[in-house]
């Protein structure tokens, strides 16, 4: 893809990530199914209610400029806002960018850039990706994983799946961010026997963690999560997902605890570290399982 084509896929990316973040903070947990009102209303301070200029809704620019103080009440503005238009406009670039570069694993026959096989493929995992930093701020602020986000995960990994399959996307070979390495797990005959084996093996793991714990330890929002990320990424892709989730939130809980941020008894939100899993697995899942065969010097 061309330079310029990159400009207007980050400038698409800035103006969704500030949308996403006018729904996350308008998102009332009680509100019911698609409660999240994007338009109508314009946007304000929370603190003086003193209206925003044209210029005070440029992504990024305007938090730059106002040095992330409101221009009338000098109130600190989130940082939030900023980190969600830059995530939102990275996404955009990188991830047509990752599905070209590794098209020989996804894609039987060549596939170019722009054909009809990477144009598809690359906005449904945008879609997957928008929603994964949704899902990532809302869980963080209510400690929720609405059941609509993770619905709409499930719908289009099915759709995937279905593209995938229309592209000759799956075989022994094809079809996983582990590359051949996905061959040791087997479950490589049909995608969608891959792919809801995926979502069970998600489902079935947090409904032990929720039974054995008594529900302290996840909820039922991470069940759902998990089973659509299942049937997004397929197997084996799912247990390294949950693995690197686990492994990374474990690290950051002992981090909060040892700087006083957090107790053992403490919730902490488990959305944003399957999120964080799934993203390390699309963008190094191949690199990681090279580097751990490697070193046993298997390639
Ligand atoms: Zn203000």
């Amino acid at each position: 893809m061309t330079f310029f084509s990159y400009i207007l896929l980050a400038t698409l990316g800035l103006i969704i990530g500030s949308f996403l973040n006018v729904a996350t903070l308008r998102y009332d947990p009680d509100g019911g199914f698609l409660n999240i009102r994007l338009f109508g209303g314009r946007s304000h301070c929370p603190r003086c209610r003193a209206q925003l200029a044209w210029y005070e809704l440029i992504p990024v620019l305007s938090y730059l400029f106002l040095w992330g103080q409101c221009r009338h009440c000098k109130q600190h503005i989130s940082l939030q806002y900023p980190i969600v238009e830059l995530l939102t406009a990275i996404v955009f670039v990188a991830i047509p960018m990752r599905i070209e570069s590794m098209s020989y694993m996804l894609f039987a026959g060549s596939v170019g850039a722009l054909s009809v096989a990477h144009l598809l493929v690359s906005a449904l995992w945008v879609a997957v990706f928008v929603l994964f930093i949704a899902l990532a701020v809302i869980d963080l602020r209510h400690m929720i994983i609405p059941d609509f986000i993770a619905i709409a995960l499930g719908t289009i990994g099915v759709v995937l799946a279905g593209v995938m399959q229309w592209f000759g996307g799956f075989s022994p070979l094809r079809g996983s961010f582990m590359g051949h390495y996905a061959m040791i797990f087997g479950f490589r005959e049909s995608i969608w026997v891959n792919h809801f084996f995926a979502a069970f093996v998600g489902l079935i793991f947090f409904g032990l963690i929720i039974g054995l714990s008594r529900g302290r330890a996840m909820g039922w929002g991470d069940l759902k999560l998990a089973g659509a990320l299942g049937l997004i990424f397929g197997w084996p892709d799912i247990v390294l997902v949950l693995m690197l989730s686990f492994i990374i939130g474990s690290v950051v809980s002992v981090g909060l605890m040892v700087r006083g941020r957090k107790t053992m008894g403490d919730a902490v939100p488990f959305g944003p570290f399957l999120v964080i899993g799934a993203a390390t697995v699309f963008f190094f899942g191949f690199r990681i399982m090279s580097l751990y065969f490697g070193s046993f010097g298997v390639v």
